[in-house]
């Protein structure tokens, strides 16, 4: 994987590196360059009028096809908890990643231990260099740790080999970035839809799924606008509508305002909010910026790769 300065807090650089090999799998969606998004956007574009069964897809059995593809495998995401028992979605245990640079020895994450559960709002605080990025690259199955264990959903990613956690990936997780990564070619409605292509559902289905996630986000009149057309605060909000549009049962959001002027980060964290009210996802968002963590139900404080403070 390339490294990349942590100073920086550009995830996404860490990401499209850590991706680029994994082409084969078709998960560039979010990650790799416009070019090459573009060209397998457009492989896809006429791709499958089939699902299931090979039912065509008319205007008449639209939202009949779309609650079976719903029901396939593992991207239903509407699990709920046993009783009043909390579920944890994710359980980390005793994690340790240590870099070798040179002689030296950089402990980046040392001996970290918490759980998440469903439908928490978590926020991961630290400052530059504390360890943030590095242990949301691990909660992602992007990096492997050097000790300790990782459970999503009961899942143990740190044992998964790369086909395993490129598929773990797509089918579990959604990603918001700080510099919002849309591609600027693309309408916000086809940014948004972008995903499902890598997901095999018919262009139809993808559209009315997009336009659906845009409505959430309150971007419907929008949905022609290329980003170039749209404010920061609007992007990232296509940015979320995208994230979402896969179901994932996990989102990640990695500095998701450091773009925006203040008054509109409050507007994103407010509907950050929302999103995870209504839509009973879990959301990870790492940030500096303690104001920001405020709305959060779970705060984990990090400093030198250690768990100093965790509020509920
Ligand atoms: P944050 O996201 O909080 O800014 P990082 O997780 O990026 O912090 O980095 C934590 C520590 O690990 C820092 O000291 C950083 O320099 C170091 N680090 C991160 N990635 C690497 C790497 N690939 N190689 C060497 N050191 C790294």
């Amino acid at each position: 994987m390339r490294f990349t300065d942590s100073t920086t807090g550009q995830l996404e650089d860490t990401l499209a590196g850590a991706l680029s090999g994994d082409k084969q799998n078709m998960e560039v969606d979010l990650f790799a360059t416009e070019s090459e998004q573009e060209k397998l956007s457009q492989q896809d574009s006429d791709c499958g009028n089939e699902i299931l069964d090979n039912t065509k897809v008319t205007a008449t059995n639209l939202d009949w096809v779309e609650e079976q593809h719903d029901n396939v495998g593992p991207y239903k995401g509407d699990d709920v908890c046993d009783g009043d028992e909390r579920k944890p979605v994710i359980e980390v245990k005793n994690l340790y990643k240590i870099y070798k640079v040179g002689t030296n020895k950089v402990r980046a994450l040392n001996g970290v231990d918490f759980k998440v559960y469903e439908g928490e709002f978590c926020a991961i605080v630290g400052t530059s260099g504390s360890g943030k990025s590095t242990l949301l690259n691990m909660l992602a199955g992007l990096e492997k740790p050097t000790k300790g264990e990782i459970l999503i959903d009961g899942q143990h990613i740190e044992k998964m080999n790369e086909n395993q956690l490129v598929r773990f990936r797509r089918e579990n997780v959604g990603f918001i970035f700080q510099s919002f990564n849309l591609i600027g070619t693309m309408d916000a409605l086809e940014n948004v839809a972008l995903p499902l292509t890598f997901r095999g559902m018919p262009k139809m289905l993808r559209l009315k799924r997009a336009m659906k996630m845009l409505r959430l986000v309150g971007l419907k009149e929008h949905a022609k606008h290329r980003p170039n057309q749209m404010s920061g605060g609007q992007q990232q909000r296509v940015g979320m509508a995208r994230a979402l549009v896969v179901n994932p049962k996990i989102m990640f959001a990695d500095e998701p305002t450091g773009n925006l002027d203040s008054h509109t980060s409050k507007d994103m964290m407010d509907l950050m909010r929302r999103i995870v009210n209504e839509q009973k996802k879990t959301l990870i968002m790492v940030t500096h910026d303690d104001s920001l963590a405020a709305i959060a139900d779970k705060v984990i404080r990090i400093v030198d790769g250690k768990i100093v403070d965790m509020t509920e």
